[in-house]
Parts: structure tokens; C-alpha cells; sequence
């Protein structure tokens, strides 16, 4: 956060992961609710539901993502979600809290994706954008190459999810934000479309969902 106050082209989210949702304390609460309203803290998150590691109780899981929808529902601030992929359960509780929290107001994006596609179309319905790490020029992700190739254009991202997910052929490094440019370029590839035409897709959406000024920087 510090770092983004003192650059014109960092942005910042502030939310408490799943992970650590058992953590969040009244202190907690009121730490986030000052730092959302800091210089270019354009989001609220990384929030959601993680049932795989289980690291907080579920219960807790649910009850803090909720509040987040809030705190974005009443400071008018998209929020950047983390669903985990292998439980079908957390998928839908994540939709549940996310349209009775949201109440249809808020927007937010579906940050490194790995789920399906009749569930990315429910997402686009319920005000989320898709979001794409290096997953998806993994070996293994044929499932989420369908879902790249086939879902419309003006709602999808790119991104690094750094330092974790490293695209082929960097699998295994630490992730570089530079290294984006290898997931558009799959996307590309999986949509029969010029490169350029995704990285003016991709950035304009994350301009959109984030509300990032046009230029960040003269
Ligand atoms: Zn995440």
C-alpha cells in the first residue's frame, strides 16, 4: 500500500485472504476500513472462500467474505476474489454470499480462474469479470482453455498472480509481471485473434472493472 501511495502506476487492494480470515479481529476491521480509502487502494481483496487448504474454519470463511462484499458495497470499491477450485461447495456459497451482499451493486473480478464455464457465464451475470493466470498454459488445463477461448471478450482479464504460477515456459520461477504477456498470447492463440487484440481487451478491462485512470503514468 505504501509502495502504491508512492507510485503513479501501482494500485493496491486491501482484504484479509481465506486463508487468514480466522485472524480478522475488531483492530483488523478497522485497520482495512482506514487503508481502503488510501491513495490508489482501487479494490477490495483478495477475499473469498478456500476450502481446500482449510485453513480458517468455514463458517469463518463465509462470514468474512460477506463483510468484505459489504465494506465494497458501502465504499463503492470493485472486489478482486479467490475461490479455490476443487470443492463445487465453495463455488456456490461464493455466488450465494456475493449476490446477497452485493445486492446486484458491486463489481469485482474472479482473480486466476480455474473453475468451468457454465460457472464463469453465472459469474459474468452476477456483475464478475474472469480473470487468467499462467494456469492456463499449463499441460493439464484443457478445462479452463475452453473456458478462455469462449467467453466474450470485454469480460475477461489477464495476470500474474505473482510470485506464484509462472507460465510455461518460466513454470516453477518466480512469476514476473512481464510474463502476462505469455498468457495473452495463449488466449490468443486458443481464440484465433491478434495478440495486440487481447492486450487492448484485457487492459481496458481491467481499466473498467478497477476504474483505473487512462494513462497511469505521463
Ligand atoms: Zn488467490
Amino acid at each position: 500500500m505504501d509502495f502504491a501511495a508512492a507510485h503513479d502506476d501501482v494500485f493496491a487492494a486491501v482484504g484479509v485472504h481465506p486463508h487468514d480470515a480466522k485472524l480478522l479481529d475488531d483492530a483488523g476491521r478497522a485497520r482495512i476500513r482506514a487503508w481502503l480509502g488510501a491513495p490508489r487502494v482501487v479494490a477490495v481483496g483478495e477475499c473469498g472462500l478456500d476450502y481446500h487448504y482449510m485453513n480458517s474454519p468455514r463458517e469463518v470463511q463465509r462470514a468474512v467474505f460477506a463483510e468484505h462484499v459489504a465494506w465494497a458495497r458501502q465504499l463503492d470499491l470493485p472486489v478482486s476474489i479467490h475461490v479455490r477450485g476443487d470443492d463445487p461447495e465453495a463455488w456456490e456459497e461464493l455466488l450465494d454470499i456475493w449476490l446477497a451482499e452485493g445486492r446486484g451493486d458491486v463489481d469485482g473480478v474472479l482473480h486466476c480462474y480455474t473453475g468451468g464455464l457454465d460457472f464463469a457465464r453465472r459469474a459474468l451475470d452476477a456483475r464478475l469479470d474472469v480473470s487468467f493466470s499462467g494456469i492456463v498454459t499449463f499441460k493439464t488445463a484443457d478445462e479452463l482453455r475452453e473456458v478462455a477461448a469462449a467467453l466474450p471478450l470485454d469480460r475477461i482479464l489477464v495476470e500474474t498472480d505473482c510470485p506464484l504460477l509462472a507460465p510455461v515456459p518460466h513454470r516453477g520461477q518466480r512469476n514476473e509481471p512481464a510474463w502476462v504477456a505469455g498468457i495473452g498470447a495463449k488466449i490468443a492463440e486458443l481464440r484465433g485473434a491478434p495478440v495486440e487484440e487481447i492486450a487492448r481487451a484485457t487492459t481496458a478491462n481491467a481499466r473498467r472493472v478497477f476504474r483505473l485512470p487512462e494513462r497511469a503514468h505521463a
